[in-house]
């Protein structure tokens, strides 16, 4: 694609990367048929070719976003299966991350939008506060109707029944194997999956005891800032991500650390960009590099070690549902279907299994209409599977799932359980 920035914006650090992204999209549109938003609406405005060509005009023009360009970018999910799809190699996470910072700041968005937004950013990356929330989200969930869309949409979107807080987290914690200690991890305990789901972490830290590995919590390590970047609150997400790196950076200077774990996905894919988040930052561009470098989903990590000590085979009929930021984001497709196959489960994966189940951060409560019908195709398809139980490797895809005919899990509660864990809720 041809671009005139002038030499004064490509002096921006920020306009030369967007150029040399937009350079590589050769406007083939083969990336179309894969984004959920265009298959949804067919509106060009809102598939990636589309959205690259608005944010070049938008960058190019160095005027404020437009409205329309403001909103086609605002209903892009990140799902990044455009960029599994592109055969020129465009990155469009990168370009949309700069796409979106334009138009933070030189757009003001609705007053319910910008609250909502304020309301996401304090309360989902704290647990104990969104613990909280959700508990009262539950005796609210029938004035839903009554509240403005976004709230609306967090009101149904708080689970039927909850669970504990994961208390892992909440101190720096050493979970030492009862054996030899044969590899040592960090783990990211996280922030929003600690008030929905206690057993991903307690299943995640048996199963890895289990087999040799000791795990360091870090409680600085809270929240990787996923969740503040996706709503574009900048300086709250780099201080999220530079408290994280300094926390992790420090167990790396004394201890031989083989690999920081992380067990959801849409965290996982921003830990491991923390080296291109942080380049810039003068204090912790080589210690953000160096998590990078080291980040590794659960499944990943597992698939690399000797098969799992399976004690109690169970043939059920497992339907695996591939999380977008595994498969797209961390390009990891088969390694959680290989340890679920050697562990004895028969896998099936529904069709268009390429496409996001709307869940994407809080795209289901920023843009519910899109989530909505993304979550119902989705609900389709894997009860057409008509499996025993359901399994993704993200937090938010469980949850958004939570409505299928079958339970749904995390990928390593199955292996915990088949190796001398507790079985999973709902089974
Ligand atoms: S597939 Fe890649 S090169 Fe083709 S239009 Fe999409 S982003 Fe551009
Ligand atoms: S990230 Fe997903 S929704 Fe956004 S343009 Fe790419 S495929 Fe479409």
């Amino acid at each position: 694609m041809q671009t005139h920035f002038t030499d004064t914006q490509l002096a921006n650090p920020h306009i030369a990367e967007a150029d040399k992204i937009l350079r590589a999209c050769v406007h083939c549109g083969f990336c179309t048929a894969t984004c959920p938003t265009y298959v949804l609406t067919g509106d060009e405005r809102d598939s990636p070719r589309g959205r690259i060509w608005m944010m070049r005009d938008m960058l190019e023009s160095d005027a404020p976003a437009p409205k329309d360009t403001a909103h086609h970018i605002d209903r892009c999910l990140t799902c990044l299966s455009c960029m599994t799809t592109c055969p020129s190699g465009v990155d469009y996470m990168h370009l949309v991350d700069i796409g979106r910072a334009h138009i933070e700041k030189t757009r003001s968005r609705p007053i319910m939008d910008r609250l909502a937004r304020t309301v996401l950013g304090i309360i989902v990356p704290r647990a104990r506060l969104f613990h909280l929330a959700l508990r009262f989200a539950r005796f609210s969930r029938p004035f839903a109707g009554l509240m403005p869309k976004p709230f609306a949409a967090m009101l149904k979107l708080a689970p039927k029944t909850q669970t504990k807080l994961d208390e892992i987290g909440s101190a720096d914690t050493v979970f030492r194997p009862s054996g030899a200690v044969k590899k040592r991890v960090i783990l990211l305990a996280g922030c929003a999956q600690r008030a929905l789901d206690p057993e991903i972490n307690a299943s995640t830290i048996r199963l890895l005891n289990r087999i040799g590995v000791e795990v360091i919590v870090k409680q600085q390590a809270s929240c990787c800032g996923a969740l503040a970047h996706h709503i574009n609150q900048h300086d709250a997400a780099e201080q999220q991500m530079r408290q994280t790196v300094r926390s992790w950076a420090k167990i790396f200077e004394t201890q031989q650390i083989d690999a920081v774990i992380v067990n959801t996905s849409g965290c996982g894919t921003t830990v491991k960009d923390y080296g291109h988040l942080l380049k810039n930052d003068a204090e912790l561009s080589d210690k953000a590099k160096m998590i990078s470098d080291n980040a590794m989903d659960i499944s990943e990590f597992l698939a690399g070690l000797p098969a799992l000590p399976v004690s109690d085979v169970q043939p059920l009929k497992v339907g695996y549902h591939a999380a977008c930021s595994l498969q797209h984001g961390q390009k990891i497709l088969d390694a959680p279907k290989q340890l679920l196959q050697r562990a004895g489960f028969q896998i099936s994966t529904a069709k268009e299994s390429h496409l996001c189940c709307g869940s994407a951060g809080v795209y289901n409560v920023l843009q519910s209409d899109l989530a909505d019908q993304l979550k119902v195709r989705k609900i389709g398809h894997l009860n057409a599977l008509d499996v025993d139980v359901i399994v993704a490797g993200n937090i938010g895809c469980i949850n958004q799932l939570s409505d299928a005919d079958a339970p749904i899990c995390h990928t390593v509660q199955l292996l915990d359980w088949v190796t001398g864990g507790p079985k999973p809720k709902g089974l």
